[in-house]
């Protein structure tokens, strides 16, 4: 059997990038509207100080306005939700995220509730969880999942019927996933840490997405010959010495059965910051009750 197609995320998201800043172009032009994006980042993890650089520059590249606000981490829950406050409150912000992990002493639940809906970048309030599960539509959608969905239509446009595996019940990839799945009318099996016989369900599935967080965990001969592997895992490994990143998927093995396959990095990790542009693009156009054109 040929070696499995293996999805461009970089490929992919930079073409959505393109699209979201030709609409950007659009609205300002037409509507005098520029979408703003502003991301919170409470305390100094290094990660989160990367990922926090890398939104703000695609914002920018896509022609919006970023606006950053950094609090010490020390900062109390009350200070961050007076912060929250004025970004619901300010109209240059068409959308807004507080980056996670916060320190102990705020509670995530607290602040994410208090972020109005329709600003919602990450879509993780309860009114776009409840949108999304319903499938009432309309809300924000989560931004890895929503990549997840484009890079296995990229392959597979029509979804319909598919049995579909989501390894991993998180709030912020396997649950919203799973969910976007349903709405595609796949056939969906959740796994997570206590399912039972997890190599029988994943061989089953037509379509398996791989939310895990553990090096290289889904081994090639569990897949289904020809299936499609969508990998979320960001996995930090050593090995001969020097680190580097794996996803949660044997890459080199479940590449001789899959049919497609993402790679990692270069798959999933680039789809969610062009997700999230797309999100405050579409929320600004939403406030201001634009209809963007279609791509
Ligand atoms: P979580 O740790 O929140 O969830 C992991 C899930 O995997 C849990 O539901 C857990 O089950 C399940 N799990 C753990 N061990 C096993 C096992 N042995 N067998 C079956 N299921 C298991 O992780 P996230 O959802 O936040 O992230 C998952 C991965 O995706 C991480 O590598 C993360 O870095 C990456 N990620 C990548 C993003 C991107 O932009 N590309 C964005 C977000 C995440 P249980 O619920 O029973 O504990």
């Amino acid at each position: 059997m040929a070696e499995a197609k293996i999805i461009d995320g970089k490929a992919i998201a930079e073409r959505l990038r393109a699209q979201v800043a030709k609409k950007v172009g659009w609205l300002k032009a037409n509507h005098n509207l520029t979408p703003g994006l502003a991301v919170v980042l409470v305390g100094e993890d290094p990660a989160s100080q990367v990922y926090v650089r890398n939104k703000g520059l695609a914002t920018e590249a896509a022609g919006m306005n970023s606006f950053t606000h950094w609090l010490p981490a020390t900062a109390s829950e009350q200070e961050l939700l007076e912060l929250i406050a004025r970004l619901n409150a300010d109209p240059a912000v068409s959308g807004f995220l507080v980056q996670m992990p916060l320190p102990k002493q705020i509670n995530p639940d607290h602040i994410i509730a208090a972020i109005d809906p329709n600003k919602d970048a990450d879509g993780f309030h309860l009114i776009n969880v409840g949108r999304l599960a319903t499938g009432v539509g309309g809300g924000m959608v989560p931004c890895t999942p929503r990549g997840c969905i484009i890079l296995a239509k990229t392959v597979r446009p029509d979804l319909s019927g598919l049995d579909a595996v989501v390894i991993g019940r998180s709030n912020i990839v396997g649950k919203p996933v799973a969910q976007m799945l349903i709405a595609e009318s796949c056939t969906v099996t959740v796994a997570h840490s206590r399912t039972k016989d997890l190599v029988g369900v994943v061989r089953r599935a037509d379509l398996v997405i791989a939310a895990v967080g553990r090096p290289r965990m889904i081994k090639g001969d569990w897949i289904k010959p020809g299936a499609t592997v969508i990998d979320v895992g960001i996995n930090r490994v050593d090995e001969g010495g020097k680190s580097r990143l794996v996803g949660d998927v044997d890459f080199e093995r479940a590449k001789a059965v899959a049919g497609a396959i993402t790679p990692v990095p270069g798959g999933v990790g680039p789809m969610t910051i062009a997700c999230l542009i797309e999100n405050a693009l579409n929320a600004c156009a939403a406030q201001n009750g634009v209809v963007l054109p279609k791509d």
